[in-house]
């Protein structure tokens, strides 16, 4: 259609050229038209001139396009201005061709957009560089995890984490490193894999970062209960029978002990035979005690163990909403004359006053419980001594509860070892309040961490899912 209207022009015009040489050459023999033929020669080069122009001019606007589209400029309109019909309709076209790239570049910017949002929110952390070592992505989970909130070449990692840029520069590819990394609300442990990806000309590398610390502490908790199970299994097994017949033995010792006593009140009461007697009354007395001391100690081994075998046997959570509020006061209630008795000033802050959280109540209640009680035991040599309980919510979906004390605090050798089962610095401690907490909260989808300065205090930190 454009091609047809351009035609006609053009001929239009060829045949406009023609009528007026046609015309000059007929004037040239009247020397009367001589100023009619100047003018009309005139016109003749006018139009030759606007043929040539009009020719050139959709070379000339194609060039122009072509440019546009080169240099990614899809904001030009292409304006009908009466130049005919066929330019008008050329230009709606490439007007056409411009709203077309305009709306392919929208929907890739959307695209992009849509794209960068996920990888900024998602959980595992990414780390692009390209064969410069030039950082072109480091997300939010990537910056979270390694703790380095800025990130423009590798090299910034090279003192930090040496071992991830030799791991970086190998040349094998599919394998994985782990790193430790201290965070100030613990330790993580960071997986780390590595792709590479060829570009056009470019080849980059994919670096995806997960915290895999709470699957190993599952695994590692694992290990604990099955140790815990077969010990406490074989160890009342064991003990179990001594405690019973030494109870026995025990109570048999008990009557041997009076019918002995009986029988040398009625014998004759000759010196030599009351001495003999006395003292095998004396040897019968030591037995019964050894073998009572043997009762009370495999049955207090028995209690022992069967106070371990606890955490081996968490109830599966029951979960309900929970207002916090009530919760915290109720293990307050439970403690309010434990913290009068050290002089311990409580205080409590819940935001927002009516947070509330999905947990089993009896098992949240006992990690709480535990955390004041460590709490009071570790204040005891503190003066103005303070607990200081605070839930506000924190990341998405997620409560955090603070309870802090200043106290005298975890070395920090202590510190690696405090939720390992049966790790304990007290006197009468058993070690198992903190590794059940911990366990608690892994069941309910949660965490606890700890942060501690020795002589200063410490800080538990439960992450609640809402
Ligand atoms: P237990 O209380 O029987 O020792 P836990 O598992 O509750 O067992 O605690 C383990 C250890 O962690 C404690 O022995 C103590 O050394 C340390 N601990 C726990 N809480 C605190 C605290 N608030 N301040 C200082 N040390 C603490």
């Amino acid at each position: 259609m454009v091609y047809k209207n351009y035609k006609l022009n053009l001929l239009l015009r060829i045949s406009f050229l023609q009528i007026s040489l046609l015309g000059l050459i007929w004037l040239v023999q009247y020397p009367q038209y001589l100023v009619t033929s100047i003018g009309l020669g005139g016109l003749i080069v006018f139009q030759f001139v606007s043929l040539l122009n009009y020719a050139d001019r959709t070379n000339r606007m194609f060039v122009k396009f072509l440019d546009a589209i080169r240099y990614d400029d899809f904001s030009q309109t292409y304006h009908t201005r009466g130049l005919g019909k066929s330019f008008d309709e050329l230009n709606r076209e490439f007007n056409k061709v411009m709203s077309k790239f305009r709306e392919i570049r929208a929907e890739k910017e959307a695209q992009y957009h849509y794209l960068r949002t996920l990888v900024q929110h998602i959980g595992t952390g990414l780390l692009v560089f390209d064969a410069n070592e030039e950082v072109q992505l480091y997300n939010n989970a990537a910056k979270r995890l390694m703790g380095i909130p800025r990130l423009q070449s590798l090299d910034q990692l090279l003192e930090d984490f040496p071992e991830l840029i030799v791991y970086t520069r190998e040349n094998q590819a599919d394998d994985r490193i782990m790193i430790k990394v201290q965070h100030l609300e613990g330790t993580a442990n960071l997986a780390i894999r590595k792709t590479s990806l060829k570009l056009i000309q470019e080849t980059f590398t994919i670096l995806s970062i997960q915290d895999i610390q709470n699957e190993l502490e599952d695994k590692e908790m694992e290990a604990w209960q099955n140790l815990i199970r077969v010990l406490t299994h074989e160890i009342i097994n064991s003990v179990t029978p001594i405690a019973s017949l030494s109870a026995t033995i025990s109570q048999d010792l008990g009557y041997l002990k009076e019918d002995a006593q009986a029988l040398l009140a009625q014998v004759n009461h000759a010196e030599e035979e009351s001495r003999e007697g006395s003292e095998m009354e004396e040897s019968l007395h030591d037995v019964h005690f050894a073998v009572q001391t043997i009762q009370k100690r495999s049955e207090g081994l028995i209690k022992f163990v069967r106070d371990f075998r606890k955490l081996t046997r968490i109830p599966k959570p029951q979960l309900e909403d929970l207002v916090l509020v009530d919760l915290v006061e109720s293990v307050i209630f439970l403690q309010k004359e434990e913290l009068k008795k050290h002089e311990i000033q409580l205080n409590l802050s819940i935001i927002p006053p009516d947070a509330h959280i999905r947990a089993d109540r009896g098992l949240i209640e006992q990690v709480l419980i535990n955390l004041i009680k460590n709490a009071v035991h570790a204040m005891e040599g503190s003066e103005q001594r303070q607990l200081n309980i605070k839930a506000y919510p924190a990341q998405a979906g997620q409560i955090w509860m603070e309870v802090s004390d200043n106290g005298k605090g975890i070395a920090p050798d202590a510190m690696k070892n405090i939720f390992v089962p049966f790790f304990t610095t007290k006197r009468t401690g058993s070690g198992i309040g903190l590794s059940l907490s911990r366990q608690v909260m892994r069941l309910h989808g949660g965490s606890i961490h700890v942060q501690s300065t020795l002589g200063t205090g410490a800080t538990f930190t439960l992450k609640f899912l809402t």
